[in-house]
């Protein structure tokens, strides 16, 4: 087992790595920039390197400040976390050359799925069911009104680097493409500094469900359910939950395998994230692979009863799996708190926590890095907490939800604690009817 494992990451995610390391008897390094001194990671951790200013590029992504902090630390290992370097096939790869072990798979598997044109490849290839769309990269705008007449609209143009639903736009006719290619262009250029695109089918009114699978260093795959993450707003996750109320055993069953199959593949090493678009048939598509621990992994920790984290690191250690696919036994809800204002637009709220009352109680998680006093930089995501509920059944698990928002307390910004609070009294969430669409529809009521 490792004996120093050093946390490339900051807020609620180092502090969850802090906490599994320490349980397993592991020491600790947190990295934070001059923005996060007042974090509870770095307070936490057994010590701590600060690694720059606030902007991400000279601080949590630069590899050599990362690198160094490794060195003087003499840490065995890195906790990549997610976002920043976590899929990052350059910064595995240095890990590798240094011989520093990097808790996720191997460069080589990042690079498969990272390039979402690759990863879909692979799929087919696989058995597994893709999204129809265009053969690979798509070349310029007449290309592209070709592919999309022939698989007709509306189609969904992407960008073969994306992520966090940036680089994506929809076009439901061929007299508005070019001005969607365009804007789709640019912003994966700005974004991730690759315009390469293709085009899908647009799946009318999916679901997004996602499954867990976990591999090990001697070739075994097996899957931990699906999390449904159909909530969303800009393609961008609020909610998920598992069991998913869409799910029926059959199509666990088909996905799970599905999943799997996708895994083993490229003979998948780590915790990873296959995520596929289902239709209102219950067709379901591969979309894309996560090569890492996921912001809602906990719902899944809570609904089979596992620790992620730690099996992440024991995997990455050499520990064989056990081998067997695992089942939800119970109900999980994770609302994300951002700190944004739902009244404004979701517009990010950054300043100090000047009150701070956490939900508490029984089947309630709460995985947060602030506190009273805390100051929310603007630098970073807005994600500043995560609200995770368990009971036996949907129902419960909402009816408990609501009580938990209730007294989920943060003062001095604003938070989407009452967007969720609104969402819980939601006729058609209660029922479990909703599709990727669902916030455009959604009419959050002002305070009177
Ligand atoms: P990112 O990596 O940027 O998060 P994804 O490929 O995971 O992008 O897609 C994010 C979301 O965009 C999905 O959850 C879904 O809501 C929507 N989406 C993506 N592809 C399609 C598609 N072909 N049809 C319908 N919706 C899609």
């Amino acid at each position: 087992m490792f004996n120093k494992i050093l946390i490339a990451n900051r807020g609620e995610i180092a502090l969850r790595i802090i906490r599994t390391c320490k349980e397993m008897d592991i020491l600790t390094v947190a990295v934070y920039s001059t923005a996060d001194k007042e974090s509870l990671h770095v307070r936490f951790a057994d010590e701590a390197v600060c690694i720059g200013p606030p902007a991400s590029t000279d601080s949590y992504l630069s590899i050599p400040k990362i690198m160094a902090a490794v060195e003087i630390t003499n840490a065995d290992a890195v906790h990549p976390g997610y976002g920043f370097l976590a899929e990052n096939a350059d910064f595995a790869e240095v890990c590798q050359q240094y011989g520093i072990k990097f808790i996720g798979p191997t460069p080589g598997m990042i690079r498969k799925m990272g390039d979402k044109i690759t990863a879909k490849e692979t799929m087919i290839k696989a058995g597994v069911p893709v999204v129809p769309g265009s053969d690979g990269l798509v070349k310029d705008v007449i290309q592209g009104k070709i592919i999309s007449k022939e698989i007709g609209y509306p189609v969904i143009i992407k960008a073969t680097a994306g992520g966090g639903g940036k680089g994506m736009r929809i076009v439901t006719e061929e007299s508005k493409f070019e001005e969607m290619w365009d804007s789709a262009r640019r912003e994966a250029k700005s974004s991730f500094g690759n315009d390469g695109i293709y085009i899908e089918k647009y799946v009318v009114e999916p679901r997004h469900i996602e499954f867990q699978i976990i591999g090990d260093q001697y070739g075994k795959v097996v899957h931990l359910s699906e999390r449904d993450c159909t909530i969303q707003r800009r393609h961008q996750k609020l909610l998920e939950e598992c069991p998913s109320p869409f799910m029926t055993e059959e199509l666990r069953t088909k996905m799970g395998e599905a999943a799997i199959k996708a895994g083993s593949s490229i003979n998948y090493e780590g915790v990873g994230t296959v995520e596929f678009l289902v239709d209102k048939y219950r067709n379901f598509y591969f979309m894309e692979m996560n090569t890492r621990i996921q912001v809602e992994h906990p719902v899944t920790e809570e609904v089979i009863d596992l620790d992620l984290i730690k099996e992440q690191i024991k995997v990455a250690a050499g520990d064989p799996i056990s081998g067997h696919n695992y089942f939800p036994q119970m109900h999980a809800i994770e609302c994300r708190i951002n700190a944004e204002d739902p009244y404004n637009n979701f517009r990010p709220s950054p300043g100090k926590i000047n009150g701070f009352h956490s939900a508490k109680g029984h089947g309630v998680r709460v995985d947060t890095h602030v506190y009273a006093g805390y100051v929310v930089p603007p630098y970073y995501d807005s994600m500043i907490s995560k609200l995770i509920c368990r009971a036996q059944t949907r129902e419960e698990c909402i009816t408990k939800m609501r009580r938990a928002l209730d007294e989920f307390i943060i003062e001095g910004i604003h938070t989407t604690i009452p967007f969720h609070r609104q969402l819980m009294e939601n006729q058609d969430f209660i029922d479990g009817n909703f599709n990727t669409g669902f916030m455009d529809t959604f009419v959050l009521k002002k305070p009177e």
